[in-house]
C-alpha cells in the first residue's frame, strides 16, 4: 500500500502534537515535529548570543547545524549536531525565541531543505503550522486542526503546570495570543489553512475522537 504524506497543521495548544503521534502509530508511519526543528534553530542562536533579525550571523551559525530526529521508546528525539535536546527546547524563551525567527526567510528557506528531506519518501505524519501550504503542497492528506482559543489556552497551562511550569492561565492565554497573533500575521508563511485541508475542531472532542475522525478521512 503506497505510504502517504500527512500533514496536520494548526495553531498552538490544538492538540497536534498528541494527535499526530495517534495518528502515525496507528499508520505505523514516522512523526516529524517541525516545531521543534524551529526550536533547536532558536536554542541554537540563542546559545550564540546571537539577534533573531541578523540574518548574516543566523546564516553562520545555520551552516553548522545537523538536525535529525531518532527514534526511541518515549517516542521520537531531535538530535542536534548528535545532543538531544528535546527536552531543552521546551523553555517559555525559546518557544518566543522560535516564533521570531521563524519569520525570517534564511530559517524556513533552511528548515524547508531540512523536511523536504524527512518527507520524501512518504510513510510520514507532519506537524506544524505551513506543511499544507508551503512545504507540502501536495501532500496526500491534510488537515487543520483548530478550537476556540479559552480551551487551547486552558490545555496549554495544563502541559506546562505538568512539566513544571510556574506560570498562570491568564499568563499562558497572553503569550499564546501574541505568538498566533505573530504566525498567522508575518509575511513568510503565514499560518493558515491550505485551501484543500479538512478541518478539525478539536474544541468538542476528546483526542481519541480527533484521531479517529482522522483515520478515517485516511482509509477513504
Ligand atoms: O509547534 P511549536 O509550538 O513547537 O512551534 C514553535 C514555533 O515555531 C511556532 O510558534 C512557529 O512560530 C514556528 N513554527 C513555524 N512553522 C512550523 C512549525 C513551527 O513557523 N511549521
Amino acid at each position: 500500500m503506497k505510504r502517504l504524506l500527512i500533514t496536520i497543521d494548526g495553531p498552538a495548544g490544538a492538540g497536534k502534537t498528541t494527535v499526530s503521534r495517534e495518528v502515525a502509530r496507528h499508520l505505523e508511519y514516522t512523526y516529524v515535529d517541525t516545531g521543534a526543528l524551529y526550536r533547536a534553530v532558536a536554542m541554537a542562536v540563542l546559545s550564540e548570543g546571537c539577534r533573531a533579525d541578523d540574518d548574516g550571523k543566523v546564516a553562520q551559525i545555520l551552516r553548522g547545524l545537523a538536525l535529525r530526529f531518532e527514534k526511541s521508546i518515549r517516542g521520537p528525539r531531535l538530535c542536534m549536531n548528535e545532543v538531544d535536546v528535546s527536552d531543552q527546547i521546551r523553555t517559555q524563551e525559546i518557544t518566543m525565541f522560535a516564533s521570531a525567527l521563524s519569520a525570517r526567510r534564511v530559517v524556513r528557506d533552511y528548515l524547508l531543505g531540512v523536511q523536504r528531506e524527512m518527507g520524501k519518501n512518504g510513510g510520514v505524519v507532519f506537524e506544524g503550522r505551513d506543511m499544507g501550504t508551503v512545504v507540502f503542497p501536495r501532500a496526500d492528506i491534510k488537515f487543520f486542526l483548530d478550537a476556540d482559543p479559552d480551551v487551547r489556552a486552558l490545555r496549554r497551562y495544563r502541559e506546562l503546570v505538568t512539566m513544571g511550569a510556574d506560570t498562570s492561565l491568564a499568563e499562558v492565554a497572553e503569550s499564546m495570543k501574541k505568538r498566533d497573533d505573530d504566525d498567522s500575521s508575518r509575511a513568510l508563511a503565514p499560518l493558515r489553512p491550505a485551501h484543500d485541508a479538512i478541518r478539525v475542531d478539536s474544541g468538542p472532542l476528546a483526542i481519541e475522537e480527533v484521531v479517529e475522525v482522522m483515520l478515517r478521512h485516511i482509509a477513504h
